[in-house]
């Protein structure tokens, strides 16, 4: 039946200054409470709640309809609008100063029991959200992550469209596109045998593009990635994805600041440019990580020079051997770090990889230790303090092992201390760039070298010629670009000469035959006039997960897959009917 009462009117938005308009407003019941005859209702849409009130003595029919509603019912109202009388405005709600006493109510449709109260939805199992997804979204926090993720895409379009790009769609069915995940495969049922692959990302379309002369181009992208799920990961999730002709590092990253001003300005943050910049190796001897967060110190001091020459041979055995003895020195602590503490630094510091993690507490009473200091003279711990940048009163956690396991102790340890200590500016916005990642590093599943960020991404001009020689020396002219300690992008200028591009394929281990196979019309279109290029592509999810300060990505992706890669409200993925299959020429392996 066609509804006689048409919405009007936005429940949110309405004012003291709308006082004695006639609205007509429509929504759902969020609460109803019954109190000494009058009934009170909330009705909610996606802009906000209203309070409606009937009283059996001005309007009995109005008052028995409302009588009857449930939670989630929808209606629609009409009537003027009121002040509330004095004592009973709400100033936690936007429109807590005004009521409306319908004169008419239509009830619009019903709602069965549900199967979890709208706002006890955080206390309930998330899987129960998931399955019940439209509900979990009508929920305001919900509403408002995607009006969120709306206003930042916007924002990013509109800001991308008045530097000249332009968004262009690129195929879901395709080949294979190397980004070092596993891909979806669709079958095809026109050519048996053969299969599609959904794309992990755009990157070979848009270097494609470039090379046909689109020189601007950007596309808000669906990405695929057969990985195993971490909390912070999807299968299909989003890239504001963009590529440049003629371009150098510089433009890339003052557009992708220009990009990310625009965006974090949709969530009332305002960042200041040109971000900070270091260099790969910088933030491994200083963070001990690729993405450190800069919004606390506790920087890696290198104490090797004093592992060298000290008397305490589990430092100088290991120092010989080519490692490394670092430490982290925290100020203030000396008499204030329990014992339990320590111990729990330890703790963690072995289950992170380390043989152990001393320390040593320089107290304004004296030295005290994790059993260590008696192999040190005086002057060598002068030193120690000296290049651990400590003073009396602070405490040095110490490591001593290869430098790869050096700096993933201790970067994970510094990000520990940090919350533990509560060290963190929970106010900055720390933007940093990344830059001169390694082109390759070795993959030990594989026993092969790989890419750090894709195989077509260039080397540093100085180093083309290692990529025959010592390709892990060579560096790439590659870029992350990392917020508050999280990666939210990378890209690079790409490698735009066939030859170049051979190499790159060689130093991976892909036979001539091999790349011609697979990448055989990139290598042409390389050929074929392609000119220099670069870009990158920004984690559009995480980036607004980070913006709405939600733990997880789910909670901006309107429907989100679980752990398992499973949809739990349309109970995706499903089997397929043997008819489908044998259409599609495809036989299970295992028929039980
Ligand atoms: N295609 C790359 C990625 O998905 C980004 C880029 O290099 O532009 O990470």
């Amino acid at each position: 039946m066609k509804p006689v009462l048409n919405r009007k009117q936005p429940c949110g938005e309405l004012s003291i200054k709308d006082v004695g308009r006639s609205v007509c407003i429509a929504g759902w019941v969020e609460a109803r409470r019954d109190l000494g005859g009058l009934i009170f209702i909330e009705l909610r849409d996606a802009s906000g709640k209203v309070q409606l009130v009937a009283d059996p003595q001005v309007n009995k029919d109005v008052h028995d309809k409302l009588s009857t509603l449930r939670s989630e019912y929808v209606i629609a109202a009409a009537g003027s609008i009121t002040s509330r009388p004095e004592g009973s405005q709400n100033p936690e709600m936007p429109t807590g100063a005004v009521e409306i006493y319908p004169q008419a109510v239509e009830l619009l449709n019903t709602c069965r029991p549900l199967p979890f109260q709208l706002q006890e939805a955080h206390q309930v199992d998330e899987a129960l959200r998931l399955k019940y997804r439209y509900l979990d979204l009508r929920r305001p926090e919900m509403l408002s992550n995607l009006k969120l993720r709306h206003e930042v895409t916007q924002s990013i379009r509109n800001y991308l469209d008045k530097q000249g790009f332009i968004e262009v769609e690129t195929p879901m069915l395709t080949r294979a596109t190397p980004e070092g995940a596993r891909d979806f495969l669709v079958p095809s049922r026109l050519n048996p045998g053969h299969w599609y692959a959904l794309p992990q990302s755009p990157q070979l379309f848009k270097q494609t593009l470039m090379i046909s002369g689109v020189e601007k181009y950007y596309q808000v992208a669906r990405c695929f990635r057969d990985e195993d799920l971490r909390a912070d990961r999807q299968p299909e999730f989003t890239q504001i994805d963009l590529e440049m002709a003629f371009t150098c590092e510089e433009e890339v990253m003052t557009i992708t600041e220009g990009i990310l001003q625009s965006a974090f300005a949709s969530a009332g943050i305002d960042l200041h440019l040109p971000f900070k910049r270091l260099s790969y190796n910088e933030c491994m001897q200083r963070f001990g990580s690729d993405k450190p967060d800069l919004r606390f110190g506790f920087e890696l001091k290198d104490l090797t020079t004093l592992g060298r020459t000290c008397q305490f041979n589990a430092f100088r055995q290991t120092v010989d051997c080519g490692g490394q003895l670092k430490a982290i020195c925290l100020p203030g602590l000396a008499n204030s770090a329990s014992r339990k503490q320590l111990d729990s630094w330890q703790t963690f510091a072995r289950s992170c990889g380390a043989k152990g993690l001393a320390w040593i507490s320089f107290g304004s009473d004296g030295v005290r230790s994790s059993g260590i200091s008696q192999h040190f003279t005086a002057s060598d711990l002068e030193t120690m303090r000296s290049l651990a940048d400590c003073r009396i009163g602070d405490v040095i956690l110490l490591v001593a092992d290869k430098p790869a396991i050096v700096a993933n102790v201790l970067g994970r340890l510094r990000i520990k201390l940090a919350e533990e200590l509560n060290a963190i500016d929970k106010t900055a916005h720390e933007l940093l760039w990344v830059t001169e990642f390694p082109m390759f590093e070795f993959d030990d599943v594989e026993n092969r070298l790989a890419a750090v960020h894709h195989p077509f991404t260039s080397p540093h001009p100085d180093d083309v010629e290692l990529l025959n020689t010592t390709p892990l020396a060579a560096r790439a002219r590659a870029y992350d670009i990392v917020y508050n300690g999280v990666e939210i992008g990378g890209g690079s200028i790409r490698i735009h000469s066939q030859e170049v591009q051979e190499k790159a394929f060689a130093a991976i281990g892909l036979s001539h035959q091999e790349a011609h196979d697979k990448f055989g019309f990139l290598l042409e279109a390389l050929e074929s006039g392609a000119p220099p290029h670069g870009g990158l592509a920004l984690g559009l999810d995480r980036i607004v997960m980070l913006l709405a300060g939600c733990k997880s990505i789910r909670d901006v992706i309107a429907f989100p897959k679980t752990q398992s890669g499973a949809c739990l409200m349309t109970g995706a993925p499903s089997s397929a009917s043997r008819e489908q299959l044998a259409e599609l020429n495809v036989m299970m392996a295992d028929s039980r």
